[in-house]
């Protein structure tokens, strides 16, 4: 076993807050970002399931004979969670052998003249191919909205991913980067599609003080402990504890319950962000160094492949995606790291159709691909924190799980 550490690194990085960033400002979140992603201004949402839900409500209106959203089989729960609050019907398509990117054969499959929406999806900050989801979409008359939640920053061909399909959504929660604990952000390039979205956020998620007095204490929060040693106590006790429980669903934090709560984001958490924001390309450069650092090792890992981008594309670092040559493979180097403390974990534990509680919101769907994804993947936290001695122990494990 690793020697027991004193101090914990996260799974993902996170952008660091600073206790001036909680000082009472200007809302400049919007603002800050189109400028930074060359977008036209996003509305603000308070989730990146909100903003989907948003999105979903606004076009469906246009479209209501179309109930069906495509999403990859591997994903975060929380989408078909969001896509059944709406009142429209999921519909997990499985993804390419070793990836979590939409498999062309299966999306067409799962493409009718039902389909209101098609979901690409970039996963840790890796870009998804939004070029055949538009086609896959333009076949059946259907939209393409583009799940960014875990890549905001990230470039398609120069172009921040988000604005490729007809819209997309971007998530400031809590370990996705840029966060105002819970946050979200719509993009499009239309300006009627715009207006249309910035009412139905109005219509639909009004103002709450109680979420948002909880929202913000919480921030305080993140900015106390998001730091090697809180990140113990917030991350890696209760991570812990829920593996000993034998709760992996739990200690991934992929345990979502209906209704998700769709209120206002309100003024000082958006200064808070807008504050954090002017960080934010600083931060993505040094993640991205630090990246393009540790990949050739990673690489040279044997039986060990590392997902990365298309040529031209510049994606984010907020963690590496890694699949092992299988999952006895795969469970034999957790079972050394999960706990190790070294911001080693699992993205999503299952594919869709395998988490029990999303049964009866999520059909059943053979979803060979996604189901080997799950089983065969694992992440390792890109945080400003990861040293050179903790990669070296990572690559230890997983050069003697590979083989
Ligand atoms: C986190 C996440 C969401 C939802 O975003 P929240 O802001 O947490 O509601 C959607 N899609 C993906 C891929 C995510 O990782």
């Amino acid at each position: 076993m690793l020697p027991r550490r004193r101090h914990e690194l996260p799974p993902t990085a996170g952008l660091p807050a600073h206790w001036r960033d909680l000082l009472p400002g200007r809302t400049t979140l919007a603002p800050a970002i189109a400028d930074q992603l060359d977008v036209p201004l996003p509305v603000v949402t308070c989730s990146g399931s909100a903003a989907l839900m948003i999105a979903l409500a606004t076009l469906h209106q246009r479209q209501p004979l179309r109930r069906r959203v495509v999403i990859p089989a591997y994903t975060c729960p929380l989408v078909p969670l969001a896509i059944h609050q709406a009142g429209l019907e999921p519909v997990p398509c499985d993804v390419r052998r070793g990836h979590f990117d939409l498999d062309p054969h299966a999306l067409r499959a799962a493409c009718d003249e039902r389909t209101l929406a098609i979901v690409p999806t970039h996963l840790g900050g890796r870009i998804a191919d939004v070029d055949d989801a538009l086609a896959a979409a333009n076949n059946v008359g259907a939209v393409v909205i583009e799940d960014a939640a875990q890549a905001l920053g990230a470039r398609r061909r120069g172009e921040s991913v988000g604005c490729a399909g007809d819209l997309g959504f971007f998530s400031l929660a809590v370990g996705k980067g840029l966060t105002t604990y819970e946050g979200g952000l719509l993009v499009t390039r239309s300006e009627d599609l715009r207006q249309r979205l910035a009412r139905t956020a109005a219509q639909l998620a009004p103002f709450n003080a109680g979420w948002e007095l909880r929202r913000g204490l919480e921030l305080v929060g993140y900015t106390a402990l998001y730091r090697p040693h809180g990140l113990r106590l917030a991350y890696g006790n209760p991570l812990r504890r829920a593996l000993r429980a034998g709760d992996p669903v739990r200690a991934v934090g992929d345990d979502f319950a209906l209704p998700l709560p769709l209120h206002t984001l309100g003024h000082w958490r958006q200064s808070v962000g807008g504050h954090a924001a002017s960080r934010l390309p600083a931060f993505l450069t040094d993640c991205t160094a630090r990246a393009h650092r540790y990949l050739p090792l990673l690489r040279a890992i044997p039986g060990v492949s590392v997902l990365e981008d298309a040529e031209g594309d510049t994606g984010t670092w907020p963690f590496f995606t890694l699949l092992l040559p299988g999952p006895q493979a795969r469970n034999r180097a957790l079972d050394e790291l999960w706990t190790a403390g070294l911001g080693v974990s699992r993205l999503f534990i299952h594919a869709l159709p395998d988490y029990p509680y999303l049964a009866g919101i999520v059909p059943q769907a053979d979803t060979p691909n996604a189901r080997d994804f799950a089983a065969r993947s694992l992440t390792i936290g890109n945080s400003p924190w990861l040293a050179d001695a903790d990669m070296k122990a990572i690559m230890q494990v997983l050069e003697k799980a590979g083989v």
